[in-house]
């Protein structure tokens, strides 16, 4: 019945814990939740003002598929003001969110049988869309050794004539690392001498710490801007995760082919959505820093007490809200022998929910979101520290 495209996608593996979370939380049990892929806090209030605002002077009909000039307008000033990148309004398209930037991206740019670096731990959506698009995810592992960072040498070992694409990530979801200036150098040079295009996916840049300040790989030369498109969005720097507005800029070509294909699918992206999120980048910023202040000292408070669990072990995150610890230690205690049942062992016994690393392509890791308050965590670390003590 269901076509073979669409039979080939797998079902997400994270639904399954949440769902079972979530009938938990239903029956009065005490929950504990370290899933949320989107920040805690509320969009900031200006921005509703200014979508409430747009609703009442009827911005209710369609704007042109790609996006209001307006918004094309302030996200070509943020990629001059925050990355130092001059777009041209043609080069530049506004998306339902960064994941349908994304689709469209790798739609247009993936033929049947071309091969997509991505590497691991990746986030899930992404080996879906490659498959979606008819090409091959080939998957680059990283470990915490290079803080989940690729080392250039094996990037290239995996370069075929195939090749058409690489994703990058960072600040990145599931680890938090971020990739320097130079690092970034080094996958620029191998992507331009084997002419493959990279896809950088920075919805994070804002989130970072420790006095860290973002790189786009598309800043670094003219010729490696032409092959990368950015892709970024509202829902992580201002909590609007449901409004649904991403975009990304490149090669007008490129961009051209995704408005095509975009005009033929969702039409624009929420007319009076599109004003909150002008409201967003053009207004004061100073939201994003007091909500990064936060999600900052709840870092520190995890992966201090992360620390304090033997057998865990936890790079640092150095953007985004999550930490990737490696459960590598207990795995085979009590028959568990995966990410999913070490998940699931905890939440049946101490009410905890993690995500599996298996989402991620990494199944001796957890993914812990610290989106949530000082107290949850502490409450959450507490039980598994409990569950991780059982098991020995
Ligand atoms: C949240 C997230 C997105 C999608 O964001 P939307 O704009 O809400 O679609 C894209 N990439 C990564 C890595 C994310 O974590």
């Amino acid at each position: 019945m269901i076509s073979q495209r669409i039979s080939q996608v797998s079902p997400s593996i994270t639904l399954a814990i949440s769902a079972k979370a979530k009938e938990m939380k239903k029956q009065g049990l005490d929950v504990i939740g370290f899933g949320a892929g989107e920040p805690d806090f509320d969009t900031p209030q200006h921005i509703k003002e200014a979508c409430i605002k747009a609703l009442e002077n009827g911005i209710t009909k369609y704007t042109p598929a790609s996006g209001t000039v307006e918004l094309k307008e302030a996200v070509r000033e943020k990629f001059l003001k925050d990355n130092g990148l001059e777009y041209s309004i043609k080069e530049i398209i506004i998306c339902c969110g960064a994941k349908h930037a994304l689709y469209n991206a790798i739609q247009v740019l993936c033929s049947e049988g071309d091969e997509v670096l991505l590497p691991s731990p990746y986030w899930v959506s992404y080996i879906e869309q490659i498959r979606l698009a008819g090409a091959q995810p080939v998957v680059v592992r990283t470990t915490p050794e290079t803080d989940f960072k690729v080392i250039p040498e094996i990037l290239e070992e995996q370069i075929t004539p195939r090749t058409k694409l690489l994703i990058l990530n960072s600040p990145s979801n599931p680890t938090g690392s971020v990739y320097s200036q130079e690092e970034l150098e080094d996958v620029a040079a191998i992507a331009l001498r084997h002419n493959f295009f990279i896809i950088s996916d920075e919805i994070y840049e804002k989130i970072l710490y420790d006095g860290l300040c973002h790189v786009s790989i598309a800043a670094l030369s003219a010729d490696i801007k032409k092959k990368t498109i950015v892709i970024n969005g509202l829902s992580k720097s201002y909590s609007m995760t449901g409004w649904r507005i991403g975009y990304a800029a490149g090669h007008e070509g490129i961009i051209k082919a995704m408005s095509n294909l975009q005009s033929h699918s969702t039409s624009n992206p929420t007319s009076f959505a599109q004003t909150g999120a002008v409201a967003a980048l053009t207004g004061p910023q100073e939201v994003v820093g007091e909500m990064v202040r936060e999600f900052a000292r709840r870092r520190d408070h995890l992966i201090k007490r992360l620390g304090t669990i033997a057998p865990i072990s936890c790079t640092r995150p150095q953007g985004a809200f999550y930490a990737f610890p490696s459960i590598r230690k207990v795995l085979g205690r009590r028959a568990m022998n995966d990410s999913m049942s070490f998940c699931d062992a905890l939440l049946e016994k101490e009410k905890v929910a993690v995500v599996p690393g298996e989402a991620f392509g990494h199944d001796d890791h957890i993914r812990l979101s610290y989106a949530t308050s000082i107290e949850h965590i502490d409450r959450g670390l507490d039980r598994i520290a409990r569950f991780i003590e059982g098991l020995s």
